[in-house]
């Protein structure tokens, strides 16, 4: 059955508010903004209250139910940063108010510049990038520019294994270089031969996610790096999956030259339902200079009296603004709260809780769902959507089907080197209960896939809305509900 709109509620001369009687003139209104051809609804406050409070509740959010959807960290997003987001010291500034008026706001930003830094290794952090993708896009940037700043102008090449996001490529390619793609070896670990048969003079990085997006800790993370260093390439870090590493490995340890963090997904800031996210780039000390402007710095030294007076820094090559103002501050403090409720020693407690979850739900199916690398995952891991004495399930039906479980389907279809994949996150915030419920279900549904298919096949039954035709859906985008009869 069809949603009703507001409009099927709509019932003439009945109003949602009272204005009281005017004591000033009535004014004219420009003829130009008066339009006689928007059809308002006329209804009642309660009936407009109810109608938004149900159309809001048949969306699928994190605090609605278990959301393991793999490479994205939908963790519990703590209600806490949602009050400092708010407070009006925050939210009622303006960007151009001057400096000695927003003391408080750069020193939240200088503070999660440097714990970014400690927390990966790296010299120097930009939080400009609106979310990973943008971050990439800078990172990729900033190669050029260390490559061409040293007359090395023969770099146009970018190395990007095959089981990276297609964010790496699209954004490599971008900005002008040529993908040159790297195979996986049988353990899930980039194929070294392959990566050293393609490093030359004309490569001018390479992305590299660790963990990758099997959810396997890159075995050979040092011969990777020092392939392409020797090279003369730098190797570009994709972050989006730093959970698994909190406080256990950093980045810029391991040689990694510069990497985007996701704001949004290690630091729990909520994403979904597209952003806003945020995506600051770290940059190793050969990179510093390179970074975005503005940075925030300390321009005067704290004395006994004062603290620290902070402003903005221009980094001596900067690759210039990539985004207005400082990008998006209120994720900023939702990632300051988070940081500073755990503290130093909690953030390696996220990591390993993180590893742990993933690694209890993968030993619970694994004897069910096809493991294509079968090692230790760590925050997240990859299995087979299909069964042999099951022909015509796909992972797409095993997804659909676990809608009608109350359960937000995992990632399908990628990585693209695993058929049928799904890949599953649950995150450190899952308690043991919600794993071994989604394990039973999981296990439930393939046997369903075996005794009646078709329960599958026409999945999910009982949500909102049925199967969905999702190339209609992509092809043929409606984003409103109300078309104006041209
Ligand atoms: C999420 C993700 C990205 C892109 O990050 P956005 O913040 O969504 O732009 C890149 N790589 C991997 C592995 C990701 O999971």
């Amino acid at each position: 059955m069809a949603e009703p709109t507001i409009y099927d509620l709509s019932s003439p001369g009945r109003i949602g508010f009272q204005f009281p009687k005017s004591d000033v003139p009535e004014a004219q209104l420009p003829a130009q903004l008066v339009r006689s051809d928007l059809p308002m609804p006329e209804i009642s406050e309660f009936d407009a209250v109810r109608h938004f409070t149900r159309l809001s509740k048949l969306n699928y959010s994190i605090d609605s139910g278990f959301y393991p959807l793999g490479s994205c960290t939908m963790k519990y997003n703590p209600k806490i940063n949602e009050v400092t987001a708010r407070l009006t010291g925050f939210t009622k500034l303006h960007p151009h108010q001057p400096i000695e008026t927003v003391q408080g706001s750069l020193a939240l930003m200088y503070d999660l510049q440097q714990w970014l830094q400690e927390i990966s290794g790296f010299a120097g952090v930009t939080l400009q990038p609106a979310a990973g993708a943008h971050g990439e896009y800078v990172g990729v940037m900033i190669i050029r520019a260390y490559h061409q700043d040293r007359g090395d102008t023969k770099r146009t090449k970018i190395i990007i294994p095959d089981s990276a996001h297609g964010t790496n490529p699209a954004s490599s390619s971008m900005s002008g270089f040529d993908v040159v793609p790297v195979a996986t070896d049988k353990n899930g670990n980039v194929e070294l031969d392959s990566l050293r048969s393609v490093c030359n003079h004309e490569v001018a990085g390479l992305m590299l996610t660790n963990p990758n997006t099997l959810g396997l800790f890159e075995q050979n993370v040092q011969e990777v790096i020092n392939i392409v260093h020797e090279a003369g390439g730098l190797v570009y870090g994709d972050g989006a999956n730093l959970n698994a590493l909190l406080g256990i490995v950093r980045p810029g340890d391991l040689g990694i030259d510069l990497m985007h963090f996701n704001l949004h997904k290690t630091f729990s800031t909520p994403h979904g339902g597209g952003g806003p996210g945020s995506g600051p780039v770290g940059v190793a000390k050969h990179l510093v200079d390179y970074l975005p402007c503005p940075v925030v710095g300390i321009l005067e030294e704290a004395t006994q009296e004062f603290p620290p007076f902070y402003g903005y820094v221009e980094p001596e090559k900067s690759i210039g603004r990539i985004k207005a103002f400082h990008g998006h501050f209120g994720m900023m403090v939702r990632a300051y709260t988070y940081i500073s409720m755990y503290g130093k020693h909690g953030m390696r407690k996220i990591a390993e809780g993180a590893v742990l979850n993933a690694n209890y739900l993968m030993a619970l199916i694994k004897d069910t769902y096809k493991v294509t690398y079968p090692r230790m995952c760590m925050h997240e891991f990859v299995v087979e959507g299909h069964f042999s004495d099951a022909p015509g399930i796909h992972a797409l039906d095993i997804a659909k089907r676990l809608m009608d479980y109350n359960y937000h389907p995992p990632t399908n279809y990628f990585p693209l080197i695993v058929p049928e994949a799904l890949m599953i996150e649950p995150t450190e915030t899952e308690s043991k209960q919600t794993l071994d419920e989604f394990a039973n279900a999981l296990i439930k549904i393939a046997k369903e896939a075996r005794d009646n298919p078709e329960l599958l096949k026409d999945a999910p039954h009982y949500t909102p809305i049925g199967r969905l035709d999702e190339v209609k859906a992509a092809k043929d985008l409606v984003l409103c509900c109300w078309i104006p009869e041209s």
